[in-house]
């Protein structure tokens, strides 16, 4: 797919299908990826934060999540296909998941709300293959455990909520050691879901 820059971060110019059928083909092929949200929040980030920028700069796919990316675009004579809100990339990951029975772990948010979050996509889309939940509150000795216990769920897609740059930082640095895993970064999805 083709790439804009804002601000020298590359974003894919990608619509929700074709992001959808990424990750579901990286997952066929049993590797490994990063899936970042890119808003206006995230590029201004990136702009003094070198670690962020290095790991958007390094991601397998980076998708339009905000008006701000959109609008951007456009000041610079591009244009976006459409916005891929990560809310809705989420869900229709989730959807698609359940459909496939693909595994997936949960990790982020205060203690029980990512629980919440999957009771209720449950109840709209069918029963949820959860291979593993997590908070994202944790010591640095329980980190180690909870990276062994992704790993060894055997877990296809991996969400993570620890919020921007945390989870985009957290993801990248630890990739080699998730399994192969297709991770996206979700910031405060669970909160949502959960309601
Ligand atoms: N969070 C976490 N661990 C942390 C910091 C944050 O699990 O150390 C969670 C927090 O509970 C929330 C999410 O990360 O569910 C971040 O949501 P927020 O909307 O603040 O982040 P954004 O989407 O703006 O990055």
């Amino acid at each position: 797919a083709s790439k804009i820059e804002i601000l020298s971060i590359p974003i894919w110019n990608v619509t929700m299908d074709e992001t959808k059928n990424f990750v579901f083909q990286c997952i066929q092929e049993n590797r490994a990826a990063i899936i970042a949200t890119a808003n206006a929040e995230m590029v201004m980030k990136a702009q003094t934060d070198n670690e962020l920028a290095h790991v958007l700069q390094n991601a397998d796919m980076v998708i339009p999540d905000g008006a701000g990316v959109l609008w951007a675009a456009e000041q610079q004579g591009d244009k976006f296909k459409e916005r891929v809100a990560g809310f809705d990339l989420a869900c229709r990951l989730l959807q698609e998941a359940a459909v496939r029975q693909t595994a997936v772990y949960l990790f982020g948010g205060a203690e029980g709300v990512a629980y919440a979050a999957v009771e209720k996509c449950s109840e709209t889309f069918g029963k949820i293959n959860v291979v593993g939940i997590r908070s994202g509150f944790f010591t640095e000795e329980e980190e180690k455990q909870i990276i062994q216990d992704i790993r060894e769920s055997g877990t296809k897609i991996l969400f993570v909520a620890l919020g921007v740059p945390k989870q985009e930082k957290w993801i990248y640095q630890h990739l080699s050691e998730l399994g192969n895993c297709v991770c996206v970064g979700v910031g405060g999805t669970f909160d949502v879901l959960a309601g």
